[in-house]
């Protein structure tokens, strides 16, 4: 029987990485322009076996039951009720191949109170630091989910990205410079001349005849 871990959050959520590589649960997408009702990652295999020299004579793993693996990771609630496990996010391992709609239904459950309860951590942290960086990505998600009206809330040009014209990196479009790559390396493109200028993050460009009454010469007089 296959396993399926299931999804009901908007954001993609690694399941783990490991000697098996990286796995990934896809969400819904895009708050308010959902792709799908849920979305889901399916092991077809019942167990893994793969024998791995991990040193010391070890042998990693012994052959894994998927099923036991995922369930132990996903179907786990958070103890200190901190919404901190993947089953508070909204993930859970359907017990057939295909989600009841009593499962999904427990599981939006679930990710609207961890949405709620981030979105109060957020308002309570903007409240106090009054800055926008200490507040989590948790809790802009929530607030656009919600459709909460906070000052901090994930705008569309916060998550909207373009690849800079220059060297091709993805930059958020509301971007004006360009100054340097994820690496450090200098970019430099000028994004957006205007609001460049405005925020004064490139000189003001030098004009030859600017002032059309220049000091010395009087206006002609009538
Ligand atoms: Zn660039």
């Amino acid at each position: 029987m296959s396993t399926t871990i299931v999804n009901v959050g908007h954001r993609t959520v690694e399941l783990f990485n490991g000697f098996e590589g990286r796995f990934f649960v896809p969400g819904r997408g895009e708050p308010h322009k959902e792709e799908r009702p849920y979305g889901q990652l399916v092991f077809e295999e019942e167990e893994r076996e793969r024998s791995q020299d991990v040193g010391w004579g070890d042998r990693f793993p012994r052959p894994w039951k998927v099923r036991d693996f995922v369930t132990r990771l996903v179907n786990t609630r958070d103890v200190q009720g901190a919404f901190g496990s993947l089953f508070d996010h909204g993930l859970f391992v359907a017990a057939g191949p295909e989600p009841t709609p009593e499962e999904l239904a427990a599981a939006n459950e679930r990710y609207n109170a961890w949405l709620r309860f981030s979105l109060d951590e957020g308002k309570a942290e903007y409240q106090q630091s009054g800055q926008l960086r200490f507040v989590n990505g948790t809790a802009k998600l929530a607030a656009t989910v919600l459709g909460e009206k906070v000052p901090w809330a994930e705008t569309q040009e916060e998550t909207q990205r373009i690849p800079c014209p220059n060297c091709t990196e993805f930059i958020p479009i509301s971007m004006a410079v360009h100054r340097a790559m994820r690496d450090g390396t200098p970019c430099g493109a000028v994004i957006d001349e205007e609001k460049a200028l405005r925020l004064k993050l490139i000189p003001a460009p030098v004009m030859a005849d600017a002032d059309p009454a220049p000091k010395g010469r009087k206006p002609a007089s009538l």
